[in-house]
């Protein structure tokens, strides 16, 4: 099962930088170290040293650094070789390692050989993927715990009790004149209720989390000139974080990325929306309702003055119907309204400035309640829509269980089945049995070098 070439890739961004690393992985780096470092390595020891090319000349200086077998990132032997972080340099490097028998490393191989070799679980692997990818710090942090375990022990622990109940299940059925007295004696359905609850936690504690991964797509609607760009700013200025135009073609939906508490708002710009004329522009505004399809949230926006009806705006006529929406009087300022929030057949109504700032932060509890996020994130693990599926399917079929061992006569075969399906469910978040072409798509999404 295990590939047991050596491996080699730069491990560091592309780009220039101080130091750029080169890392290889492998059962045998011996002549990967003859043919640049030419001297022996002390394990886990910084050695300054020329990296020396075919003819004996110096590609680079820099630091080599030996980690033997199995103490290492991948459980294999590792050679990382510290130097200058440009380009060029760094290619000349890595082209010498593969004349000396290393090829390059596909996406993500260094983390799955560390999956392979049990130095992580598949749920710690997916966690080096998402700190390396976490735009905010929040969802840094949730992903960091991810990776020191503990998610994966959450999990571990709940298959361990599942296992228990199975066994007294699976032990009754051998004894069939007797089970239902000696089930009831050892509380089988008490001890299934506490791992249904068990499960249902750890499953909110990872829809936040997938918040914290994801974020929400947002979409800002309303008629020219009612404030759509200065709220955006506003949300923006109050919460520094990042303000990132996806670069696209003009085809795509536009979307800037910006943060509230530590949760990503992808929001989508709608200025297109109201003016068809060429074709290219007309692409532009279909990609635009499909990506409002998809969108979490709306934020409907007027400006309070005007008595229009929010109903009477095309753009708002034509929302998806299910979409979670606010809505919001802006320009209080001018009108010398307070701000406020209203509830009105479960939407709400929001009165801020975008001048002023009034009222943002009744606007930011809004959104992030609609999206069911909570003030206090940490403590969550940053999950996967992989997990929160496998997550679902675990509940469902002990939800089943729970079923089928009411009643006087419980079908024990079939309590038994589905309390086996629960737990396969959960040992793939952690990928104890897990098939190739799954740990094909993670790994292959992560970058080359990691
Ligand atoms: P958009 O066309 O919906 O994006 O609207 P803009 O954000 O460009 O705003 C249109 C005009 O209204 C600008 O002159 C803004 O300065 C002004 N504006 C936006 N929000 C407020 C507000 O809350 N109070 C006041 N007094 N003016 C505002």
């Amino acid at each position: 099962m295990l590939d047991t070439d050596l491996i080699a890739a730069i491990a560091t961004p592309a780009g220039r930088g101080g130091i750029g690393i080169v890392r290889l992985s492998g059962p045998d780096v011996s002549h990967v170290v003859a043919g640049i470092v030419r001297r022996s390595l002390k394990p886990r020891v910084a050695t300054l040293t020329p990296f020396h090319g075919a003819d004996g000349e110096a590609l680079d200086h820099g630091l080599a650094l030996l980690f033997p077998a199995p103490h290492s990132y991948t459980g294999e032997t590792v050679l990382e070789l510290h130097g200058h972080g440009g380009p060029a340099v760094l290619a000349l490097v890595l082209k010498r390692c593969v004349e000396l028998g290393a090829r390059l490393a596909m996406p993500g191989e260094f983390t799955k050989r560390a999956f392979l070799n049990d130095k992580m679980d598949l749920a710690q692997a997916e966690a080096v993927a998402d700190l390396i990818e976490a735009a905010t710090a929040t969802a840094a942090r949730a992903a960091t715990r991810s990776l020191a375990g503990e998610f994966s022990r959450e999990v571990n622990a709940i298959v361990e009790a599942l296992i228990e109940l199975r066994t007294l299940i699976e032990a009754t059925l051998d004894f069939p004149e007797e089970d239902i007295e000696f089930l009831a004696a050892a509380d089988a359905t008490g001890k299934l209720a506490v791992l249904r609850e068990r499960v249902a936690a750890v499953f909110a504690r990872a829809r936040e989390g997938n918040l914290l991964r994801e974020g929400l797509d947002v979409v800002i609607i309303g008629a020219p000139n009612v404030g759509k760009s200065s709220l955006l700013n506003r949300l923006v200025g109050d919460d520094v974080a990042i303000v990132t135009p996806i670069a696209g073609t003009t085809r795509d939906a536009v979307r800037s990325s910006i943060e509230i508490r530590g949760i990503p708002l992808h929001v989508i710009d709608t200025a297109g929306l109201r003016e068809a004329t060429d074709e290219v522009e007309k692409i532009g505004i279909e990609r635009t309702w499909a990506a409002i399809d998809r969108a979490d949230l709306a934020l409907v926006i007027t400006d309070t003055r005007e008595q229009r009806r929010v109903g009477d705006d095309p753009v708002v006529a034509k929302l998806p119907p299910l979409l979670p929406r606010v809505l919001i009087h802006n320009k209080i300022d001018l009108s010398g309204e307070a701000p406020r929030v209203a509830l009105r057949d479960a939407i709400r109504t929001i009165w801020i400035s975008a001048k002023t700032g009034d009222g943002m932060g009744l606007l930011r509890d809004a959104i992030l309640d609609v999206a069911g996020a909570h003030e206090d994130m940490e403590g969550t693990f940053l999950a996967r829509a992989r997990h929160l599926e496998a997550l679902g399917k675990a509940r469902a079929r002990l939800a089943a269980a729970a079923e089928q061992l009411e009643g006087p006569s419980p079908p024990l075969e079939l309590a038994a089945e589905e309390l086996r399906n629960a737990q396969r469910a959960l040992s793939d978040i952690t990928g104890t049995f897990t098939s190739d072409d799954l740990l094909g798509e993670i790994f292959g999404r992560f970058c080359i070098g990691k």
